[in-house]
């Protein structure tokens, strides 16, 4: 039972690139999940604004071989496979993207931003690992 698409769009974008593809019947039963893609989109909306990174577009599209990416300009595209893990898997996802665009790799800086807004950034790093041991990192294949 999909709700109508979409309601936080960047202008300019057409329907087609906002794809929420997902069943949210499919994790009812999963504790704290999301409800839809518009949940998705709004935890990111929201984090960017506490964050204080300037997220332009918000785009949830399959993708074979990551979570997430987060260009420069600031549009982040996440897999819709996240709806089916639990929320705090995605919302890890969600400020590590986002947080790239304080500190663009992995390093020392990225750490301390990640200890800053998610003190257990570590660990939900490592749930996240079990449900696709195939990816290192949100955004980086093996
Ligand atoms: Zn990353």
């Amino acid at each position: 039972m999909m709700s109508a698409e979409p309601t936080l769009q960047a202008p300019g974008r057409t329907n087609r690139d906002v794809i929420g593809s997902v069943s949210a019947d499919a994790n009812a039963q999963a504790g704290n999940s999301w409800r839809d893609a518009d949940d998705l989109r709004w935890a990111a909306r929201h984090w960017a604004t506490r964050i204080g990174v300037r997220l332009r577009q918000v785009h949830i599209r399959p993708m074979t071989s990551k979570w997430a990416s987060m260009s420069t300009a600031g549009r982040l595209t996440l897999n819709p496979e996240l709806l089916a893990l639990p929320q705090e898997l995605g919302e890890y996802v969600v400020v590590h993207e986002l947080v790239h665009l304080l500190a663009p790799n992995h390093g020392k800086l990225f750490k301390s931003f990640m200890l800053a807004y998610l003190p257990d950034w570590e660990q939900r790093e490592q749930d996240l690992r079990r449900y696709e041991p195939a990816l290192i990192s949100p955004d980086n294949p093996r």
